[in-house]
């Protein structure tokens, strides 16, 4: 079988990270996020980080050439081979063409899930969104809560708000999306790879994760 490139898609917000992590543990295949690649360049502070911080701490996108040579270097490393599951990339029409041909190139057939979830719910959630600063864990207040308050089950770090959270920040986020990113849905429609949409507004993570596998056609 071809080996699958899963694109996960949608707001900030709506639940792509939580799902990625997820799919990753029932696909066995690597979860890329271009949010977390770039937030470990601004950690550790070499010449990149420093380069997008500033961006990324306005809820702006950092520019194509950048996460485009993130992505294409995390891909074609060997555990890829079998596929990857893609979070926050594409997110401009120029990234999706840049994927594409590279996609081709390497053999790999896309699928998109467009997760849907309305602007209020996504702005109470990401407000109630904590993230371990050690192992990247997410936690939501309202519907994940970890077990001691505060705290990551995993490595018992206090968990932190990400700076780009902070809610005049979501908005500007949103406000990307709406402008550079939400208008790849017509491209999607239009390029006749598998395409699905699956409202991510209620339900817990599993219930969105058996919508998800549903489609996916997997047990
Ligand atoms: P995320 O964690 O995916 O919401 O990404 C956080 C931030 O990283 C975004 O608001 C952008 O500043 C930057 N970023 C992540 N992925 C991309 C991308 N594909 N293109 C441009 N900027 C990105």
């Amino acid at each position: 079988m071809q080996p699958k490139a899963l694109i996960l898609f949608g707001p900030p917000g709506s639940g792509k990270g939580t799902q990625a992590k997820l799919l990753r543990e029932r696909l066995q295949v690597p979860h890329i996020s271009t949010g977390d690649m770039l937030r470990e360049r601004i950690a550790s502070g070499d010449h990149l980080g420093v380069q997008v911080q500033e961006l990324m701490q306005a809820g702006r996108l950092v520019p194509d050439e950048i996460v485009n040579q993130l992505v294409a270097d995390r891909t074609s490393q060997a555990d890829c081979a079998t596929g990857f599951i893609l979070d926050g990339y594409p997110r401009t029409l120029q990234q999706a063409e840049v994927l594409a041909v590279q996609l081709r190139q390497q053999g790999f057939k896309p699928v998109v899930i467009h997760l849907k979830v309305d602007y209020t719910k996504i702005i109470a959630r990401i407000a109630g969104r904590r993230q371990c600063p050690v192992c990247g864990a997410l936690y939501s207040l309202t519907s994940n809560p970890p077990q001691r308050p505060d705290h990551c089950d995993l490595e018992g770090a206090r968990l932190v708000i990400r700076d780009d959270d902070k809610e005049f920040v979501i908005r500007e986020r949103l406000e990307a999306y709406d402008r550079q990113t939400r208008p790849l849905l017509d491209y999607f429609a239009a390029s006749g790879d598998p395409f699905h949409e699956l409202d991510g507004s209620d339900g817990t993570p599993q219930e969105v994760l058996a919508s998800v596998c549903s489609v996916l056609n997997l047990e």
